[in-house]
């Protein structure tokens, strides 16, 4: 893990957002508000703005800075929710562990961070019905040497968990207003972390 590898994955996360920008606009209309998309993607431009000045840095030093920037720009949900991630992310850091063990304990220590941040849990039609298993299933593989087949098996719990969404309501968040009639509706911040998540596994997979 360095600067370069998580400046790199950020552009692969906004090359795939950009791709599927209708369709994630589309489902927060549908249940929000419609600005989830203008949130993520503003974001990540903040955050590739800070490429030349972060990238040669220490990796905790970049997702804390990451995410404080994350924290004062962008708005909504998503954008609180997120920088608890990356700042939870941080503090786990520890380069004396292999990239996949070092990952994973700082995915979880992240969503666990943003569980407290937005009185969450899984089942209430959130992104974190996709972070909790996927963080969840990665702890569990953190020894495994084939990174390609964790990639795999990460890219279908994500998707597993952004479909859950669709059939339940909501208890968190905007959605929670419409009650019954969110049902038939996949969450707009499952999609955008289940995509996120993908490209990132598909680094590792391509490779
Ligand atoms: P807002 O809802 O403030 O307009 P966004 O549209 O950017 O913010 O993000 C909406 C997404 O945020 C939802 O689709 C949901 O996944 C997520 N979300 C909202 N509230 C919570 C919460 N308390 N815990 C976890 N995720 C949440
Ligand atoms: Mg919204």
């Amino acid at each position: 893990m360095n600067g370069v590898k998580i400046f790199d994955s950020i552009r692969n996360i906004e090359i795939t957002i950009n791709n599927h920008k209708e369709e994630i606009e589309k489902l927060d209309q549908e249940i929000g508000d419609g600005d989830h998309i203008f949130n993520i993607l503003r974001g990540l431009q903040e955050l590739l703005n800070l490429k030349d000045k972060l990238v040669d840095e220490t990796s905790d030093q970049i997702f804390k800075q990451l995410g404080m920037k994350i924290m004062t720009t962008v708005g909504g949900s998503s954008g609180a929710l997120f920088a608890t991630l990356l700042i939870g992310m941080s503090k786990k850091f520890n380069p004396e562990l292999n990239d996949l063990n070092n990952l994973s304990e700082m995915f979880y220590e992240g969503v666990e961070s943003m569980k407290k941040r937005g009185k969450s849990d899984i089942g209430e039609k959130t992104m974190l019905d996709v972070l909790i298993p996927v963080s969840k299933t990665l702890i569990n593989l953190k020894d495994e040497s084939n990174i390609s087949k964790v990639a795999e098996k990460i890219i279908i719990v994500a998707k597993d968990g952004m479909l859950s969404t669709k059939d339940i309501i909501a208890t968190k968040g905007r959605a929670s207003f419409l009650g019954e009639r969110a049902k038939g509706h996949i969450d707009p911040g499952a999609r955008s972390s289940q995509l996120a998540i993908e490209a990132i596994c598909n680094q590792f997979i391509n490779n």
